[in-house]
């Protein structure tokens, strides 16, 4: 194996994505295999992977029957045009995925990633309303703190300001608050208050009026914002008022899909039906890059039934890997696992022990609050400093050295184990992130 950094010149033709580079380059830090729920660097130093990568590979790495299933799709099909064309795959994944889904969405589009669903999403919403009549109907309702992505339609509706401030004009929208309140703090699992902070939106839509609002796109729980979960009535609310001011409401599951909240969905687990919902990530357990976009009866039929002859392209937007055939076999192989009867209950079990495992840490100096859901949590540290974000940056590099892979977004350690963890897993990961905060509080 080639020895890294094998020369300075390999540092600077790979920009790393997300990344500061200026920080990587001095730090690197490098995995060069994996399997189950380890990573390994190309040293030979083993760490736990405590966020399935990046929130996508919930049943852990090196998955066999996922590979299997590629390769053999690899022999019988590697690509078919995505445009006027299609293959069996695509078709039983989408069986699968709307069987999957709640409520009447029965229709799926494909895309390449979270960013491209979201962007899909929002599309499909302004389409919607223009071939019913509405086309005024095209500014967008999202929430501080959320993330859709990184293209210009999730960047606009997402409420990270740090991912928009250098790109200039974005698209028309507006920002519920977040759902984050400091009366919350250390709540184990769904917080008590902030339904209220569904009401905000009258106040956006007394200004903007519904008149000229397609659509409003949240999480379920804000999992890059730091995991934050809204209280029980919070979505219930939102969705009463989107039915009321005839607005669609679209859920971005890219996080919660597929299990990570002990049900397959966000929408399961507070039990509302949004009009759109995105996914990606688990899809495929992380394997191939792959996402998806379903919509409910109505904005199918109406977008069918517009007006035009047989030639009329409906919606017309995609890739050219919408459906990949790769990426198709991966998702089927990953969903059958997913739905294997024992394996939501597994993460329901899990998340007892993660919740009682993370809260551990509270008390610990610079910890401001701990929140959990399911196999999802955060720990939100003190933004008490002149270099904030340097806790959590130094904090995950010295978790590197004791063999924990965490990921540090904003002053949150984020935390989403894969799925086929053990009990005595999530306890070593927290016992050794206790420590590496400890360590690091000690040092400054
Ligand atoms: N939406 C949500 C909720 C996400 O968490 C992410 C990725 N973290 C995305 C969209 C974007 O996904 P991708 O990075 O695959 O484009």
């Amino acid at each position: 194996m080639t020895a890294f950094p094998p020369n300075r010149q390999s540092f600077s033709s790979h920009w790393l994505a997300f990344t500061s580079n200026r920080r990587f380059h001095q730090h690197p830090k490098m995995v060069s295999h994996a399997e189950g729920i380890f990573y390994h660097t190309p040293e030979g130093h083993k760490l736990y992977d405590s966020l399935s990568g990046l929130w996508c590979t919930p049943l852990g790495h090196g998955n066999q029957a996922i590979a299997e299933a590629i390769n053999a799709q690899m022999q019988q099909l590697d690509y078919a045009p995505a445009f006027n064309v299609s293959h069996p795959l695509a078709f039983e994944l989408a069986d699968k995925l709307v069987e999957m889904a709640p409520g009447d969405l029965n229709h799926c589009l494909f895309c390449n990633s979270g960013s491209e669903a979201a962007d899909t999403a929002l599309k499909l919403a302004r389409a919607y309303w223009r071939a019913k009549g509405k086309p005024e109907k095209s500014k967008f309702i999202g929430r501080s703190k959320g993330y859709h992505g990184v293209n210009f339609g999730g960047i606009s509706v997402g409420g990270i300001g740090g991912n928009r401030k250098v790109y200039g004009q974005t698209l028309d929208a507006y920002h519920l608050p977040h759902t984050w309140l400091a009366e919350n703090c250390f709540s184990k699992g769904v917080p008590e208050v902030g339904d209220h902070l569904a009401d905000s939106l009258l106040a956006i839509l007394e200004v903007q009026d519904p008149s000229n609002i397609a659509a409003v796109m949240v999480e379920p729980m804000a999992g890059s914002g730091g995991v934050i979960i809204p209280s029980a009535g919070y979505l219930k609310r939102l969705r009463a008022l989107c039915d009321q001011h005839d607005i669609l409401l679209i859920f971005d599951e890219v996080i919660t899909g597929f299990g990570r909240m002990g049900t397959l969905f966000g929408a399961d687990y507070f039990d509302v039906q949004p009009d759109i919902l995105t996914c990606a990530k688990a899809l495929t357990n992380g394997v191939m890059p792959m996402g998806a976009v379903l919509a409910n009866t109505d904005i199918y039929h109406c977008l069918m039934e517009q007006p035009g002859d047989d030639y009329l392209i409906e919606f017309p937007h995609g890739y050219t890997y919408s459906a990949h055939p790769l990426a198709c076999a991966a998702a089927l192989a990953s969903l059958n696992q997913l739905q294997q009867p024992g394996l939501l209950p597994k993460v329901a079990d899990l998340a007892k022990v993660f919740e009682q495992a993370i809260h551990e840490l509270k008390g610990l100096p610079l910890v401001e609050d701990i929140r959990n859901i399911g196999l999802a949590g955060a720990i939100q540290l003190t933004m008490e400093s002149k270099q904030p974000l340097k806790h959590a940056s130094e904090i995950s590099a010295l978790c590197w050295q004791k063999g924990v892979y965490v990921r540090f977004g904003g002053n949150n350690l984020s935390f989403a184990p894969p799925f086929i963890c053990e009990p005595q897993d999530i306890r070593e990961i927290f016992s050794r992130v206790a420590e590496a905060i400890q360590e690091y509080d000690r040092g400054v």
